[in-house]
């Protein structure tokens, strides 16, 4: 068993505050991303985690020992960086063995322990090599290796999968998804990769500018982001935001901004009542905005004017303007669409989202 305990954690490099009150309950097994744009603390909360840090103010615990001045030896943790930290000197075997001797390990264990990784990672064909002659990707297999072969009770991973291209990145995703599904050892993986984060973690904590902007399941996220930040963080292509101001019309609440007025839908309308006169910034994901049929209600539709046509395959991304806003749809990809083309667009009313434009908080 294997939690982690994260309590009003906090950072401080001289003067600059990067990790603030950042509190945490990581799971038994589970696999937690934190995620967030370069700079927003998510390395140094991991390296504090680990111990190659030191803490300002707050707690860490392991299976409710607090490790705040424990040797990051001592900790049970084993972590994987994002260049691999192989010695290079020593054979891929040498790399697996190291820290199983420093601690001691007895020879046969060693052995044992590294043949059974290595099956795992299926790099047995390469213990004798140095990493010199390794690809990116295997190198990345010895890197894991050498957290595995640990057994540790805790996993800490620091962008592992950065410096593979694209394709590899995502192969070796699935296969880190496999492993943790096998091993089940409580992990901790840090990326500014929202895609890496909603499909590797059973929970992703967005932060940005040392906070924790919202924790919860993938889908939490995605279909209810607690403010504009995380909802134009999480989802690709990006969700479309449109300033507007809010106003009551005959008993309804309307969404008026050049180029646009939309009739709220109930449950919005219910929450955005109070904030009649107000400024608000609206948020609909491309997915959710489709050309207009004659089943849609007008109350959410739109006119637009097509800029860029982006043909993917399996859909189309239409940039368009509304106004003097951009709106991106994502739409069915054999529709003959050309730049410039005046179109009508709706909108999935279950789906707009609302946020306080002042506080960016969602409504
Ligand atoms: P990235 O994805 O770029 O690594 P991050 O979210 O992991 O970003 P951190 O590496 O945790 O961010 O850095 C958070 C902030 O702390 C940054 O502004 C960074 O410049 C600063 N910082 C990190 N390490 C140090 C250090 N040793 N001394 C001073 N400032 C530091």
């Amino acid at each position: 068993m294997a939690e982690v305990s994260i309590r009003k954690l906090n950072k401080m490099f001289d003067v600059t505050h990067v990790v603030k009150d950042v509190d945490l309950e990581i799971r038994d097994k589970e696999f937690v991303v934190l995620v967030g744009p370069s700079g927003c603390g998510k390395t140094t909360t991991l390296r504090m985690v680990a111990g190659l840090e030191a803490i300002t103010s707050g707690q860490i615990l392991i299976d409710d020992a607090v490790v705040n001045e424990v040797p990051p030896m001592d900790r049970d943790i084993a972590m994987v960086f994002q260049n691999y930290a192989l010695y290079p000197h020593m054979s891929v075997a040498g790399n697996m063995a190291f820290g199983l001797k420093m601690r001691k390990f007895a020879k046969p264990e060693i052995e044992t322990r590294i043949k059974r990784a290595a099956a795992i990672l299926g790099i047995e064909n390469l213990l004798e090599r140095k990493p010199r002659q390794l690809s990116g990707g295997q190198r990345q297999r010895v890197a894991l290796g050498r957290a595995i072969v640990r057994d540790p009770k805790v996993f800490l991973f620091d962008e592992p999968l950065s410096n593979l291209d694209a394709k590899l990145r995502v192969q070796m995703r699935v296969e880190l998804k496999k492993l943790h599904e096998r091993l089940g050892t409580t992990a901790i993986y840090v990326t500014h990769d929202q895609v890496e984060a909603m499909t590797l973690g059973d929970r992703v904590v967005v932060m940005k500018d040392g906070w924790v902007q919202q924790v919860g399941e993938p889908l939490e996220l995605y279909n209810t982001p607690a403010n504009r930040f995380v909802a134009g963080f999480i989802g690709s292509p990006a969700m479309n935001f449109i300033e507007a101001t809010l106003a009551e019309s005959g008993g309804a609440v309307v969404a008026e901004a050049p180029g646009l007025r939309l009739t709220l839908p109930g449950p919005q309308a219910a929450r955005a009542r109070a904030k009649a006169g107000r400024s608000v910034t609206l948020g609909i994901r491309p997915e959710d905005v489709h050309v207009a049929t004659a089943s849609d209600s007008p109350d959410l539709c739109f006119d637009s004017t097509v800029e860029v046509v982006e043909q993917l395959g399996s859909e189309i991304l239409l940039d368009t303007r509304v106004g003097p806003a951009t709106v991106v749809a994502s739409v069915d990809p054999t529709m003959r669409i050309r730049s410039n083309d005046k179109l009508r667009l709706s909108l999935k009313p279950e789906r707009l989202h609302l946020f306080d434009a002042e506080t960016e908080v969602a409504i």
